[in-house]
């Protein structure tokens, strides 16, 4: 990939050829159910038509006016999701975004305009003194980010150490909030996770949302993964709690299994999605000619694309209750493989296991942490050497693990037991050296 920038057409076929061995051939595939990895999936077949049924009719979001059938949609998907979330039609709005990364940059900014209500046109200035707040050390990096783009800095973000469950640490939270505010600093959010990248831990959400009540703090639940266990009626209870705050990021690319990319921020205060937003321009409609809010006065985003139709498609032909059994199915994969790790001679659980991602490790028996760091890293790259699987190696609360997770919904009880089979063989080897694991397919 080092070609010069061609002046001259070329033969679609034989392109498209090369680009097919460059891609499918050679490439790293994230729909293999073999593919143990972040949280992309394998996406359904009706998103893949719905994306080219897209690319073609070229929906602008923007607004009402020009996009109709589509904001409807739109509108419409929101909504579904919103109502799994236990919320009622009328008292909550949100919009399709790129990602997660989008959604949660949008709650920090809802916050930011919910507590101090000055800050969009005013400025981080206006409000004084320096704004604060909190979410776990396991929280998604995108928060950090997004502190620095709104102007109140990175370090505003507190973040809280977690306790034995991997979830942030309550007392430790009702602390910092007491010492920030005893130092002249203005807490306004938690950012709770339902479903850490790490290791699928979820925060105790019913209980941050209490503190926040009492502390007058907005509840931002970062759901990007997780949160699609609304979608379950089994599975539901793992995010109990996550009705209770002022806004929820729930990624479709990646539980809901759409094509990148689709995230989604929900707020209870429509309004706020406005105050952050909305912005006169004399080339918009004015909002008396549409019916329905344009996208563009509750985004960051003007020209957007549909990114619903692929969730919109999936549901109308599959179903929730497609979903029920894709959730249940990954809950059932995620506990055998808990199940084989007990019994493992070489392994062990890491950090308890509630969503079909697995934090696994060594068993150190002596080693020292970089130690077993070194050994997790020459196990990953032994296990994914070949191309067959891929599994990660990461760090959840300082500590190396071994990570997999359970995110393709063609992943089944086989492919598991030939990544056991080659963890094991690969750990074998390394423990009681070249020879010994030999003979067992890597
Ligand atoms: C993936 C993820 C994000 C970021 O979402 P993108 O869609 O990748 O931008 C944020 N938070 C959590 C917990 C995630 O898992």
């Amino acid at each position: 990939m080092n070609n010069p920038l061609p002046e001259n057409p070329s033969d679609p076929c034989e392109v498209l050829d090369r680009i097919f061995r460059e891609m499918v051939d050679k490439g790293f595939h994230v729909p293999s159910a073999n593919y143990f990895g972040l949280m992309n999936p394998t996406p359904t077949y009706i998103g893949v038509m719905a994306e080219a049924l897209v690319a073609a009719l070229n929906p602008q979001l923007a607004t009402v006016k020009r996009s109709q059938i589509a904001s409807k949609i739109e509108h419409e998907t929101v909504r579904w999701i919103g109502e799994r979330v236990g919320w009622l039609k009328s008292d909550f709005s949100g919009t399709f975004t790129s990602g997660g990364n989008e959604a949660n940059f949008t709650g920090l900014a809802l916050a930011l305009a919910a507590k101090f209500p000055s800050f969009i046109d005013d400025g981080a200035v206006s409000t004084g003194a320096q704004p604060v707040f909190y979410a776990s050390g396991e929280a998604h990096h995108s928060i950090d980010k997004s502190a620095g783009l709104l102007g109140i800095g990175r370090k505003a973000l507190r973040r809280i150490p977690v306790n034995e469950h991997i979830q942030l640490d309550l007392d430790r939270l009702k602390q910092a909030i007491t010492n920030d505010r005893r130092l002249g600093s203005l807490p306004f959010c938690v950012v709770a996770t339902a479903g850490t990248t790490n290791s699928g831990a979820i925060d105790d959400l019913v209980a941050i949302a209490e503190i926040c009540r009492q502390q007058n703090l907005w509840l931002h639940v970062d759901g990007a993964y997780g949160g699609a266990a609304v979608f379950s009626d089994q599975h539901r209870h793992l995010v109990h709690g996550i009705e209770l705050a002022d806004s929820i990021t729930i990624d479709p690319h990646k539980w809901l299994a759409v094509p990148l990319a689709a995230g989604v921020i929900l707020t209870r205060y429509p309004e706020m999605l406005e105050r952050v937003f909305a912005v006169a321009a004399p080339y918009m409609p004015k909002a008396a000619e549409a019916r329905g809010i344009d996208n563009s006065r509750i985004s960051t985003q003007w020209t957007r694309r549909m990114n619903s139709l692929k969730l919109w498609l999936t549901l109308e032909v599959h179903g929730r209750q497609a979903y029920e059994e894709h959730i249940d199915h990954q809950m059932k994969l995620a506990q055998s493989f808990v199940t084989w790790l007990k019994s493992s001679v070489y392994f062990e659980l890491a950090t308890p296991q509630l969503l079909p991602i697995i934090a696994f490790r060594l068993k150190p028996n002596g080693m020292n942490h970089e130690q077993l760091a070194s050994k997790h890293a020459q196990i990953v790259d032994q296990v994914t050497r070949d191309g067959t699987r891929w599994i990660s190696e990461t760090r959840v609360a300082g500590k190396s693990v071994l990570r997999m997770m359970v995110i393709s919904y063609l992943t089944e009880e086989g492919h598991l037991t030939a990544l056991q089979q080659s963890l094991e063989s690969v750990a074998t080897a390394l423990i009681h050296g070249p020879g010994q694991g030999a003979t067992a397919p890597l």
